[in-house]
């Protein structure tokens, strides 16, 4: 089987340009060519009538043959056979056969043929005509997958590779499931399921075929993240002993909430044992995370080690550091900033207190786990909004000391059945809990002709000496910088004008250096700017409890989970806040999805509610979580994950490590997908 693992230019059919178009689209191996599914297949079985057919394009046609003609020859030597026939309404249609003399031979006066080729119009005979028809019982595929569009790669191309891959994988069926897994589940043979799902014979069989291979996806991600847990079961380097979190509590300026004190518990529990902690902490907005994690940073500190907590913007970072050094100073803890906005020479002396040891908790974006960045004693690593940085770069921070606890925080609630994928390998601990005196955001959906009373609303917190954010309308994923830029300002100068001539309106986007950003920020916190015109980049953490009004253009646009986290920057103190949804083109379905937003701000709900809505993909593709995509499986077919559990059950205690000679390609799969999308704790 290492033969599909080899590089796909391998392959005879595979040229170098279009070796070029595969590395483009991740197709790197005949492996990955087996797994680059149909889109969709055309079904060349059921002819249509000759009148239905589809102009200059292939069709599929039944005809009955009236007279065949003598054939001629065109000026530049080409042999035209041609043939009259009638489809089985009658309708006349000449073929037009060019120098295959053996189709020609092979058509009979007075039968019928399903055919399928190239229908055009004639215009001097006034009829149709199809052009180099292929008879049905030659063609080797009446059912043909189509491919997903691509510049350069056409569905023929695909088809002509994947037969080619196919064969080998003839000559070297591979199977993942035992056979007993295979009956007890009734999942058709790897090899079987391959054939079915590029080549059918049936339309039923491409069903079988794929709930074989989401199965497969499920299965992988699931073992994958097991053996990932498996081998992260090392000694810590850094024992750490129970202390007395008295000192930290008394310096906090709240108590914490039954929900922050039980984590915490479970936090130090996990950090005093012998193996690294690998805990999820999981809590909507607002939900006081912060205060837990700095509660971990105290535990470690006195333990003699350092620990780092890293934040997915420099923004978070810089408020998270403010926030830690608030708790933490007074106790004679150092706090360091670690961001790539530092100048080269404060980077230095940064970097010169991690190493000695005097930086007892390092605050950063990603710049904290570059080369040049030496700890001392590192006993645990926080990443903040975890799935921005996916489980690679997790990783990749935790390689840096001796097996150092982890702790992710994330302020997504992800849906049950979606953490078991994501975080498969992690404890959680979750805050349900709200800080006392919080009141719940009160959120209206309004249409653009509301717009004005809306902003009239906002004023009214204004006067009252409150602040307000205006998320702008979205502009597509795509579009270039400039453009969103460009944007971003004519819609900030627009709303200068006219509505909020008398206020302090400013913006922050995602074009402005981290420096420009910190500055706008610093302005609103301190109350500089009354309205803060954005986009989405302030949709993770920043927290100005003063700031009661939030209120997003072009909401329709946004997934119920993003919408939720913007929401989450306002009603930060015991302030009553506000959300305001404004839509200009809301569809009956997008209605009915902000409507669910109003009437809610469990982050959990709104979740499963996005997930049953837009469907995994989509719910997963704006979290760049770095595991292996799902293509076909489901995470919503709750019989499948729970059949794939018991599969995993199955393997954990019969091979939990998966070294048997008969689980070799199981494992070889697993290891290939895992570190193909980044993962590479596996070996
Ligand atoms: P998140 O979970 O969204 O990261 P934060 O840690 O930023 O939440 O906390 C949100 C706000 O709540 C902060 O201003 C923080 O000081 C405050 N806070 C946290 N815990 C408590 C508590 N137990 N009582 C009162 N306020 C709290
Ligand atoms: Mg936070």
């Amino acid at each position: 089987m290492e033969k599909l693992f080899l590089s796909i230019d391998h392959l005879k059919s595979v040229s170098k340009t279009r070796f070029k178009i595969y590395q483009k689209i991740g197709v790197l191996t005949p492996y990955d060519l087996l797994y680059y599914l149909p889109r969709s297949y055309k079904d060349y079985r059921e002819p249509v009538a000759a009148a239905d057919a589809v102009m200059d394009m292939q069709n599929v046609v039944r005809l009955t043959i009236t007279a065949k003609k003598n054939p001629v020859y065109s000026s530049r030597g080409m042999q035209i056979f041609r043939a009259d026939a009638v489809d089985d309404d009658g309708t006349e249609v000449g073929i037009v056969i060019f120098n295959q003399r053996f189709t020609f031979q092979a058509l009979q006066l007075g039968k019928s043929y399903v055919m399928y080729g190239k229908i055009v119009s004639n215009q001097n005979e006034n009829r149709l005509n199809i052009q180099n028809p292929q008879l049905l019982k030659d063609m080797e595929n009446p059912i043909e997958a189509v491919y997903p569009q691509t510049a350069g790669l056409t569905s023929p191309m695909v088809r002509t590779n994947m037969k080619e891959c196919l064969q080998i994988l003839d000559e070297l069926p591979f199977e993942t499931l035992p056979a007993v897994l295979r009956n007890r589940f009734q999942l058709m043979a790897l090899p079987k399921a391959l054939h079915a799902v590029h080549q059918p014979e049936t339309l039923e069989q491409i069903e079988e075929a794929k709930h074989r291979i989401a199965f497969e996806e499920l299965l992988r991600l699931q073992l994958g993240l097991h053996l990932l847990k498996y081998k992260a079961q090392k000694k810590t380097e850094y024992p750490m002993q129970m202390i007395d979190l008295q000192p930290f509590l008394d310096h906090l300026p709240f108590s914490l909430t039954a929900a922050q004190k039980k984590a915490v518990q479970e936090i130090l529990a996990d950090m005093s044992g012998d193996s690294p902690m690998n805990r999820l902490l999981q809590g909507d907005v607002g939900s006081g995370k912060t205060a837990v994690a700095a509660a971990a940073c105290y535990f470690c500190a006195r333990n003699g080690c350092q620990s780092v907590l890293m934040a997915p913007t420099e923004i978070l970072a810089e408020q998270h550091y403010k926030t830690l050094t608030g708790f933490l100073e007074s106790l004679n803890i150092r706090v360091a900033l670690l961001t790539g906005a530092l100048t080269a020479k404060q980077k230095k002396t940064v970097c010169a207190e991690i190493a000695d040891g005097s930086a007892q908790v390092i605050v950063g974006t990603h710049a904290v786990f570059q080369k040049a960045v030496a700890y001392h004693k590192l006993g645990l690593v926080i990443t903040d909004e975890q799935h921005r940085f996916g489980v690679a770069q997790r990783n990749a921070l935790a390689e840096k000391g001796g097996a150092p606890h982890k702790l992710v925080m994330s302020a997504t609630p992800i849906p049950r059945t979606l953490a078991l994928m994501v975080y498969g390998d992690l404890e959680v601990s979750v805050l349900d809990v709200m800080p006392n005196g919080r009141l719940p955001v009160k959120t209206f959906a309004v249409t653009g002709k509301l717009r004005q009373r809306a902003v009239n609303f906002m004023i009214q917190e204004l006067r009252q000496g409150r602040q307000a954010y205006i998320v702008c309308p979205a502009i597509e994923e795509n579009a270039d910088s400039d453009f969103e830029l460009k944007a971003v300002t004519a819609y900030a100068e627009q709303i200068k004008k006219t509505m909020l001539q008398n206020w302090h309106v400013d913006i922050l986007h995602g074009q402005m250096s981290a420096q420009e950003k910190e500055e706008t920020m610093k302005k609103f916190h301190h109350h500089e700017i009354d309205v803060l015109i954005c986009t989405t980049v302030v949709e993770v953490g920043v927290d100005v409890p003063n700031a009661t009004v939030m209120m997003i253009e072009d909401a329709e646009r946004f997934g119920l989970s993003q919408l939720h986290q913007l929401r989450g920057r306002v009603g930060r103190n015991s302030l009553q806040s506000y959300c305001i949804l404004v839509t200009e083109h809301a569809t009956e379905e997008a209605r009915e999805r902000l409507k669910r937003l109003c009437s809610t701000t469990d982050g959990f709900q709104i979740a499963e509610a996005d997930l049953q809505l837009r469907g995994p993909g989509d719910f997963f593709g704006s979290m760049q979580h770095g595991l292996p995509p799902l293509k076909l499986a489901k995470l919503t077919d709750t019989k499948m994950l729970h059949d794939v559990q018991e599969a995993v059950q199955y393997f954990i205690s019969a091979d939990p490590e998966l070294q048997k000679s008969e689980h070799h390609a199981l494992y070889m799969d697993i290891l290939y997908l895992f570190s193909k999308y980044g993962i590479n704790g596996l070996n």
